[in-house]
């Protein structure tokens, strides 16, 4: 470090992606080239081609700035999984402690300079392992070489590029969204970051199942199950939601039915176990039962208010999607008062054998 602090350094810190797949891939570089568009220090820019028919990158972030937040110099993503920062620190839940204001900025960046060396102050080790496994279930397996790409083309994007082929830029029509407006500091500090935004808000939806607009279906369709697994100890799980109707095993199928009495411990069996099921070491998915087919001619109204299908011949083989459109489960013999004449056996469209296997 020289020059009252401005940044001087050999070689960038970058991610795979923005490096390219080439190695030794040539650099210039030029100190004190620019100022970091984070903190705004001059520092050492470093340019190079990141692969055939790929744009020209640059650093735009000095080394200090991306060793606070263990980010690549030049997309000012997570280096150690390719996320953005608000992703990052969202799940492993790790506050930015960087002031906001300029004076304090360069400051605190001042007074973090010679401590780092090498390091970061993002500790992965730290965070607990689940934070890690869903970071990695959320990154690229590899890097993602199309990020590179040269950048559109604005004239053809006006209709006015003359040059076709030769065009150096995409000839695309750009999607505009949300997407499109991005900036390097909201990146850097994790804050209103759209690509963060969208990314959270899928795996907020992964990890919750939505309940079925109809609200008869009070059935769990449950699978991953195997010798091992009977029906009490799938009991013994799900009746701490709620009174259990009834719950039907098929082996045969690795699946089995819970039948609750209520939608409500129905839907609290669901929240509680969706993605986090797992009985005597094995790992079982939950998902909502369907509502039982609902034919137009020749269904039965019976006295406590339940369509009854019509009887259909029995099909050969079972696949998984007529197993989730079959109706709950009758109770086991000498189930108690919960018996409906909608879930007599004999009037259900499906074989018997099927259920009692
Ligand atoms: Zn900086
Ligand atoms: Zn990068
Ligand atoms: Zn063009």
């Amino acid at each position: 470090m020289s020059r009252q602090g401005w940044e001087d350094s050999d070689f960038p810190i970058l991610c795979e992606t923005c490096l390219g797949p080439n190695p030794y891939v040539r650099m210039t570089r030029q100190g004190y080239g620019k100022e970091c568009k984070i903190c705004g220090r001059p520092f050492t820019i470093f340019k190079w081609n990141p692969g055939q028919g790929m744009r020209n990158k640059k650093t735009e972030v000095c080394q200090t700035c991306a060793k606070v937040k263990n980010v690549c110099q030049t997309c000012v993503l997570d280096l150690e999984y390719g996320l953005p920062v608000q992703v990052r620190d969202s799940v492993l839940q790790v506050q930015d402690d960087i002031p906001h204001s300029d004076v304090n900025r360069e400051f605190f960046i001042a007074s973090v300079e010679g401590k780092l060396g090498n390091d970061s102050l993002i500790n992965y080790a730290k965070a607990d392992s689940s934070a890690r496994d869903q970071l990695k279930k959320m990154s690229r397996p590899e890097p993602y070489y199309k990020r590179n790409r040269p950048h559109i083309c604005s004239f053809y994007v006006k209709g006015e590029c003359k040059r076709g082929d030769e065009c150096p830029f995409r000839h695309e029509v750009p999607v505009e969204n949300d997407l499109s407006h991005q900036n390097i500091r909201d990146r850097y500090y994790g804050k209103d970051d759209p690509v963060a935004k969208r990314m959270l808000n899928r795996t907020d939806k992964a990890s919750k199942l939505s309940n079925p607009e109809d609200t008869s279906i009070t059935s769990l369709f449950i699978t991953g199950i195997d010798e091992e697994i009977n029906e009490q100890d799938l009991r013994d799980y799900f009746y701490a939601f709620g009174e259990v109707k009834s719950i039907v095993v098929i082996q045969k199928s690795k699946c089995a039915f819970v039948n609750y009495a209520t939608r409500a411990a129905a839907e609290l069996a669901v929240d509680k176990s969706y993605n986090n099921l797992n009985i005597k070491g094995k790992v079982l998915r939950v998902q909502w039962g369907k509502a039982r087919p609902q034919g137009p001619k020749g269904d039965v109204q019976t006295e406590v208010g339940t369509v009854v299908p019509t009887p259909q011949p029995a099909k050969q083989g079972t696949t998984l999607d007529q197993l989730l459109n079959m109706p709950p489960a009758p109770p086991p013999p000498g189930a108690g008062p919960s018996f409906y004449p909608s879930q007599d056996p004999n009037m259900l469209g499906t074989s018997n054998r099927e259920f009692r296997a």
